[in-house]
Parts: C-alpha cells; structure tokens; sequence
C-alpha cells in the first residue's frame, strides 16, 4: 500500500492517435459550458493541450495519476504527531551538538522552509493551470495539501525548538548558497506565471516541460535528497530524532512527488514526441549539471568541515549518483562520470516495510479514522 519505491517506471500510456491539432480553448475547466457536447471519449485527454472535457474525471485515462493520489492519500501524517522532546533537550543542552550541527540544522531548515512554499506556489499557480488532465490534477490538489503539510512542519520545528523565524524563513533571501537554488528554479517559472501564457507552442511547451524539470526532478527530485540525507545522518546516531522522523515522512511523500514529476514529462514525451529534440534533451541534461553544481556549493557552505560519515564532497558524490539516475529515469544520457552511491543508507531508510512499520500503523489509524463518533 505504500509507496516507497524509488521511482520505478510506471506503464505509460501509449499514444492512440495524432497529437492534438485542434487544442480546446478551455484549460481551466471555468469556461462557458459547452451545452451538448460530445461526451468524454478517453483518446481525446491529453497531458497538455487537451481537448476533452477538464472537469470529467471519468473516464479515466492515465492509471499511474491516479494511484498515486490514492498512494498519498494513504500517507496521510501531520508534524504535530511527533514528539519534539528529545529534539528540544538536545537543542538546549550546552553540548549535544557541536556548532557544525547547529549551522547545518538551522540552513537546511531554512532552505526546507521556503522551498516547500515555493514548490506549493509552482504547483497551484504555475502548474495546475496547464496540465489539462483531471487525474493530474486531482494529484496535484493532493500534492498541494502535502506541500501545506510540509511548510506547517517547519512551523511546528520553529515553533518547538524557539528557533528565530525571521532567520529561518528569510534564508532564501539571506544566505547565497541557498538564494542561488531558489533563484535559479524561479527562473523556469517566471514565464508560466504570466498571466497570458498558454501552452500549443512549441517555445511554450518547452517552458512548461523547464518547470516540471526545475521543480519536480531537480527542486524535489535532486536538492530535497542531499537535505534528507543531512538530517537522516544526524538522526542515524541519534541526533534531533524527532525532526529526522518528519523527514522520513516527508521523504516518503517526496519520493511520490519525485515518480508522479517523472511520470508527467515521460507522458508529455509520448503524446508529443516533436518536442523530446537532441537539443532540448542536452538543455535537460545542462539543467541537471547546472543543479548540481549548486548543490555542492550549497554542501561546502552548510558543511564547511563536515561530520561522522557525511561531509561536502560526498553530498557532491550523491548529487552525482542522483543526477545520473534522474537521467536515466527521463531516458536521457548520464551527466556525470559513473559515481557510486555514498549513502546506501539512504534506500534503506526509505525501505521502511523491512523495518518497524510504525508508519503502517499510522496509516490504519487514519484508515479507521474514518469510524467517527457523532453524538
Ligand atoms: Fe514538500
Ligand atoms: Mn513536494
């Protein structure tokens, strides 16, 4: 039931005919109704640039969208169910972290906090208007919650922990290693934030596929993973334990986000194949490279020394190892040099069915949540 593999291929549908000449001049589903039209004929949905009815979710078209909305809805958590006691002691405890640790923890926090809000935002006011899918959208609505769910985890961190919230949330703004991040991905969404874009051109489709690789592979799929590494580590020898925990949830919901991002541009390759060029491929590949360049500038800034078991140059190593596989999960030719995974740790500490499944227990209680007293 849950969904913790690392983003496997899905069984993409194939291409049943032409791609859309004719595209429907309402992606919003807010238009005029079109009284008596056609019904809904499953060949006519498309990724982008559709031309069925958006607010038909019947009949379903692409299975993979939809399972992964059951899929997170079944992952159903919230921060403030994990203790933060021991998290609180060891943070106000003279010695229990080292100033190393503390750097670390507080950066990553803070890139953590404004980058939930901004994949949020991408989703709903960039994304969500042009994939022309009801499945998808109906994931993204999902995915949204999931983005609020994780920005209220960092509330309830700040919060607990009586960090500095002006520190924490002004760090996209403040600290370079992480504004470079965050304005390197604005970038690819700047133009579908315009309020006249519209996908059905070539240059336009491109723009819309940059975002879903800026936010969905390289934000979600590439930066995020160095961060779940930094804290799983720390969590590994018992260190803020608590927040390690919120991470696994967030991970996990992460790791959906990652295959259904994945899932779309692969879909979106299929239906129009005239826009996957050798050119546009080596952009994709360029923003890969480009990605993690800055991410091992962010690794050397938040770990100028480094600790037991993790340090810049192998959170550098891993950006490479994910890199590549990131690429091979779009179809496209490694950027990097074949490189080793430095923190196997990390598969296992997404394998949670072969360990304790406290979040299996979880979700059986969200499932018998469903048994509510009315009296
Ligand atoms: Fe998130
Ligand atoms: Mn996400």
């Amino acid at each position: 039931m849950l969904d913790w593999s690392e983003p496997k291929t899905n069984p993409l549908i194939a291409v049943s005919s032409e791609p859309a000449a004719v595209p429907v001049a309402d992606a919003t589903g807010l238009g005029e109704i079109e009284r008596g039209a056609a019904r809904v004929s499953v060949d006519d949905k498309r990724m982008i640039n559709c031309r069925a009815d958006v607010n038909q979710l019947l009949p379903l078209k692409y299975r993979w969208a939809w399972e992964k909305y059951l899929s997170g809805c079944n992952n159903h958590w919230m921060p403030t169910e994990v203790s933060m006691q021991a998290d609180i002691a060891l943070w106000k405890s003279r010695d229990g972290l080292t100033e190393d640790e503390r750097r670390m923890i507080k950066r990553n926090l803070g890139f953590f906090a404004a980058s939930e809000s901004l994949v949020a935002n991408n989703i709903v006011l960039a994304i969500y208007r042009h994939l022309t899918n009801p499945e998808c959208r109906q994931y993204l609505l999902r995915q949204a919650f999931e983005e609020a769910v994780h920005t209220h985890t960092f509330q309830y961190i700040v919060e607990s922990l009586g960090l500095d919230e002006g520190e924490l949330f002004n760090m996209y703004r403040e600290v370079p290693s992480i504004t470079d991040k965050a304005a390197w991905a604005l970038e690819h969404t700047q133009s579908l934030d315009d309020p006249s874009f519209t996908t059905g051109t070539p240059e336009a489709d491109h723009a819309f596929l940059r975002d879903l690789v800026a936010f969905y592979v390289v934000f979600e799929g590439m930066w995020f993973y160095t961060g779940f590494a930094q804290i799983l580590s720390l969590g590994r020898r018992n260190k803020m334990v608590g927040i390690a925990e919120q991470y696994q949830y967030i991970l996990r919901d992460e790791s959906i986000h990652l295959n259904f991002g994945i899932d779309v541009i692969n879909q979106i390759k299929l239906e129009n194949p005239h826009l996957w060029t050798k050119t546009f491929q080596d952009e994709v590949r360029g923003m890969l490279k480009d990605a993690a360049e800055l991410e091992a500038a962010y690794g050397r800034d938040t770990m100028p020394r480094g600790f037991l078991g993790l340090n810049a140059s192998l959170c550098e190593q891993y950006m490479h190892f994910i890199a590549n596989r990131r690429c091979a999960q779009l179809g496209l030719n490694p950027v990097f040099a074949e490189a080793e995974n430095p923190f196997p740790w990390m598969s296992e500490t997404m394998d949670l069915k072969k360990e304790k499944n406290f979040f299996e227990t979880r979700v059986i209680e969200y499932q018998n949540g469903g048994a509510l007293s009315w009296d």
